[in-house]
């Protein structure tokens, strides 16, 4: 099996969503780059114009910073105890979601960006506690024990009218949080930067789409994603010999009958998705394409998902680019 990511489909697919967005992109490196590889994407993503980097937690941060990425790197997520002091000798930015994970980043002099709970239910400082947090952050920014540059929430995506209700949760939180003189305000995922009016702020934190799948949903041919101006950055290829693809379940793909296979040239699609290797419904020979470029004739990853019944993300991210 071979997992070839364009680098330049991701740059482009940056911009395109910066221009929409109109404002600054940080772009989301998490879960080994949705699978393309971290580092690839990371470079893509600046030279698409991103100047923030996101990922979850601080080793995958630092291991951008052993690669020579300087630009700013926000980690949103941490241990129940972390030690945040390798992130600031990196010059690492953290996300703080609770009073405790200030009070750690304060003792290592810290730059953080705290993390507002407006509905997502898990991870940020729940509301009713924000105006508390937010007068110990001013308290521990006076002293000069913490930073803060960020302010941010992250948005359930259960809905528009959900979506925009966070939306002015995350305004007011930031209004509360105004004489912290942050420097970003961010909130929008893919889906809110592509469509969720005011939800922009100062940055977007861009993933799926960098990627080239809509973070909405889309058809199997990829249709959506093409009319946004997104092109996918992943191409998994195979051979297939007399029905039987070399790849399967140990891979990564998820088992996905139907799914449509490209053999030389002719959709064939999958009968069974084994551990080391797929049967494909006919007896078809040659170089296989699993998903690619729509545009080229090639199946898409959502294809592939909606024969697995979930979605693009689980599909690219079980991948390992090499
Ligand atoms: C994964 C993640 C994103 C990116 O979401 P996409 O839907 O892939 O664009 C943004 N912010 C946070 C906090 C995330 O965990």
């Amino acid at each position: 099996m071979r997992v070839e990511v364009d680098a330049s489909a991701i740059a482009a697919n940056v911009a395109a969503v910066a221009a929409q967005a109109g404002v600054g992109v940080c772009g989301v490196v998490k879960a080994d780059g949705y699978g393309h590889g971290a580092l690839v994407a990371a470079r893509a993503m600046l030279d698409g114009g991103a100047a923030w980097l996101g990922v979850v937690d601080v080793a995958e941060a630092l291991a951008l910073r052993e690669a020579g990425i300087d630009v700013p790197i926000l980690a949103w997520l941490h241990a129940a105890d972390p030690d945040l002091a390798p992130a600031v000798a990196a010059g690492v930015d953290v996300g703080v979601s609770s009073l405790v994970q200030l009070e750690l980043a304060a003792l290592v002099g810290a730059t953080v960006h705290l993390k507002v709970d407006t509905g997502l239910g898990r991870n940020g400082v729940p509301l009713g506690e924000w105006e508390a947090v937010v007068a110990r952050a001013a308290a521990l920014q006076a002293a000069g024990s913490v930073r803060v540059r960020g302010i941010f929430s992250h948005l359930a995506g259960s809905g528009a009218v959900s979506d925009a209700r966070q939306r002015d949760a995350f305004v007011a939180a930031c209004d509360v949080a105004a004489a912290l003189e942050p420097e970003v305000r961010h909130l929008a995922n893919s889906s809110a930067a592509m469509g969720l009016a005011g939800a922009g702020m100062d940055l977007v934190r861009v993933g799926i789409a960098a990627y080239g799948i809509h973070p909405d949903g889309d058809d199997a041919a990829g249709s959506a994603a093409t009319a946004a101006g997104l092109r996918p950055a992943m191409r998994v290829t195979g051979v297939a010999t007399d029905g039987v693809l070399d790849v399967g379940a140990r891979h990564g793909l998820l088992p996905a009958e139907g799914a449509p296979v490209l053999v030389g040239g002719r959709i064939v699609p999958i009968a069974e998705v084994g551990v080391a290797t797929s049967r494909l419904a006919e007896h078809a020979t040659g170089e296989a394409v699993l998903w690619g470029d729509p545009g080229e004739g090639e199946p898409t990853a959502v294809a592939w998902a909606l024969a697995a019944g979930t979605i693009g993300y689980e599909v690219v991210t079980r991948m390992a680019a090499a």
